[in-house]
């Protein structure tokens, strides 16, 4: 059996990278795939750790190339998926868990779609985004504005995902996000179903 995708999305700030943080460190088998990114490194941010950061001009070389699995512009700058990582990930029966975007969603279900599940997380309210931003206090109000009418846009696709996720308090949330985990893993790809079927009417 091969592996499966679970695509979160949401408004940055929204809690997607602690809930991820959490369960990695009691879940088995999940591959966090790493994006690429134009941006600058926020304070405390590694380079191989949150983000792989390159300039503009090596970015679109990948593109290029063809290196990445997806890649979308998001608040002005590159951000993309590496499309060798996942591939062996996904070879190995692993759960290949993404953080991208509405834009880098809709071409991960164009390709994988039957392995896929996604979850869209988000905050109670725009109110709620715009405070945990200001307390976060990595980016300038200029990027919090910027992102905060990101997420509105955002918020109008939330529809083309398999579950929605709000996160007013954490622990439950935690809960609710090893639930989708869970049911994320039980995907089957077409041809993994059609060959169980086939031996499922075969064997007596
Ligand atoms: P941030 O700058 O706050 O780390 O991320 C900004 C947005 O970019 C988030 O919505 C995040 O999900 C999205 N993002 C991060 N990596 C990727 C990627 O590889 N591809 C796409 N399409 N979006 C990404």
């Amino acid at each position: 059996m091969g592996g499966t995708i679970l695509v979160l999305s949401g408004p940055s700030g929204c809690g997607k990278s602690s809930l991820v943080n959490e369960v990695l460190k009691v879940e088995k088998d999940i591959y966090f795939s790493i994006s690429t990114t134009t941006r600058e490194p926020r304070s405390g941010e590694q380079n191989g750790r949150e983000y792989f950061f390159i300039s503009k001009e090596e970015f679109e070389k990948d593109i290029g190339e063809g290196m990445f699995l997806e890649w979308a512009q998001v608040h002005g700058n590159y951000y993309g998926t590496s499309l060798k990582p996942v591939l062996h990930a996904l070879e190995e029966g692993k759960l290949v868990i993404f953080d991208i975007d509405v834009q880098g969603h809709e071409i991960v279900r164009r390709k994988f779609d039957d392995i896929t599940t996604s979850v869209f997380i988000t905050t109670p309210t725009s109110g709620e985004l715009k405070n945990r931003l200001i307390k976060r206090a990595t980016d300038s109000m200029e990027t919090i504005n910027k992102r905060i009418e990101n997420s509105r846009i955002e918020m109008q696709r939330i529809d083309e995902y398999d579950f929605v996720l709000i996160n007013d308090d954490f622990e439950k949330a935690l809960e609710s996000f090893k639930a989708v985990v869970k049911a994320a893993r039980l995907k089957l790809d077409t041809k993994s179903k059609e060959l169980f079927i086939k031996s499922w009417y075969n064997t007596n």
